[in-house]
C-alpha cells in the first residue's frame, strides 16, 4: 500500500472513531508542483489528502492557532522531521500538550515521501537523533562559510542589500511555528519599539530581532525562505545562529519535549568567551 493510501485510511479511522477531531495534511495546490494545507474533519474528506515529494511545508504552525487545542481534543498532522522537532520545542515551551498531537510522520528521499514509524512525538527520538547526526544543512553551511570569510564591512554590505528589499509583510513570521506570540513586538505601537516603515534601519531592526528570537529554536524548515516575496535568504541567518548554539553549547533545537530552551538555562562549564 502506498504511503498516501495508507495515511488516508488511517486518518479516516481516527476521525470515524473520534480519536481526533481534525487532520491537518496536504492537498492539491494551485499548480501541479505545489501543495497546500488541507483541514479534514470527516472520513469522506480524507480523499483530499495528498502525500508526495512536493509536501514540504511545516504544518506544525497550524497547531498553535488560538484555541485549537484548548478543548483537550486531539489533532492529527502530517509532519517531516523538521515539523516533529517543532512539536518538541512547542511542548518544551508549554505551547501545546504533545499528547494531543497525533503525528503522521514522513520524510522525503529522492523526491519521494516515505513513512516514519510512530504516532507520538516521543516515538521519533531516533529520527531527530539521525537529523542531528546528519549535521546542519551542507548547502546553507557553504554559503555561511563564504560570508564568514569576507570582511565585516563586506558582510554588512551584503545584509544591508538583502534587508533593503524587505517590505515588512511579516509573511516570514506568520509561517513560522516558532513565532507564536499573540502580540508580536512589531505590532506594539505604544511605545513603538520597531519602526514599521520598510527602510534600511527598520528592516535591520526587524530581521535582527527575529533572528535573536529564533536562536536555538529554528528547525530549518525553510518556511520563511519560501514565503519571503523578495527572496531574502532568511534561513541563512537562522542557520548561522543554530551553528553558534551547536558549537558553543552542543545544543540542537527540538531534540525532545523536555529539552530546556538553550537561552533559558546554563551549565557551569558553558564557555564564557563573550565575557571580557
Ligand atoms: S525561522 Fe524559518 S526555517 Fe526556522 S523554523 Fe521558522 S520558518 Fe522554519
Ligand atoms: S517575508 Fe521577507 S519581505 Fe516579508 S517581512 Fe519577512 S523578510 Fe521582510
Amino acid at each position: 500500500m502506498g504511503i498516501q493510501v495508507q495515511f488516508r485510511k488511517e486518518a479516516a479511522e481516527l476521525l470515524s472513531s473520534g480519536a481526533v477531531k481534525l487532520v491537518i495534511g496536504y492537498g492539491e495546490g494551485s499548480t501541479p508542483e505545489r501543495r497546500r494545507p488541507v483541514f479534514v474533519r470527516t472520513p469522506a474528506e480524507t480523499e483530499r489528502l495528498v502525500l508526495d515529494g512536493a509536501c514540504v511545508a511545516n504544518l506544525s504552525t497550524y497547531l498553535i492557532s488560538e484555541g485549537l487545542l484548548s478543548d483537550g481534543k486531539n489533532v492529527a498532522v502530517f509532519l517531516k522531521p523538521d515539523g516533529i522537532r517543532s512539536i518538541n520545542i512547542l511542548a518544551a515551551e508549554a505551547q501545546l500538550n504533545p499528547e494531543q498531537v497525533v503525528i503522521f510522520g514522513f520524510d522525503i528521499e529522492n523526491g519521494e515521501a516515505r513513512p516514519l514509524a510512530g504516532r507520538k512525538a516521543s516515538d521519533f527520538t531516533q529520527v531527530v537523533e539521525a537529523a542531528k547526526a546528519a549535521g546542519l544543512s551542507p548547502e546553507l553551511q557553504k554559503e555561511a562559510e563564504r560570508l564568514d570569510h569576507i570582511s565585516a564591512a563586506e558582510r554588512f554590505e551584503y545584509w544591508k542589500e538583502q534587508f533593503s528589499k524587505c517590505i515588512k509583510c511579516y509573511a516570514c513570521r506568520q509561517v513560522c511555528p516558532m513565532c507564536y506570540c499573540r502580540r508580536c513586538i512589531v505590532d506594539v505601537n505604544q511605545p513603538q519599539w520597531i519602526n514599521t516603515s520598510s527602510h534600511t534601519l527598520g528592516n535591520f531592526e526587524w530581521n535582527i530581532v527575529r533572528a535573536f528570537h529564533l536562536a536555538g529554536r529554528c528547525v530549518a524548515c525553510g518556511g520563511c525562505d519560501r514565503s519571503c516575496p523578495v527572496n531574502i535568504p532568511l534561513r541563512l541567518i537562522n542557520h548561522r545562529m543554530a551553528k553558534e548554539v551547536l558549537d558553543a553549547f552542543d545544543y540542537y533545537a527540538g531534540e525532545s519535549t523536555d529539552q530546556k530552551p538553550v537561552l533559558a538555562t546554563f551549565r557551569q562549564d558553558d564557555p564564557e568567551t563573550f565575557i571580557l
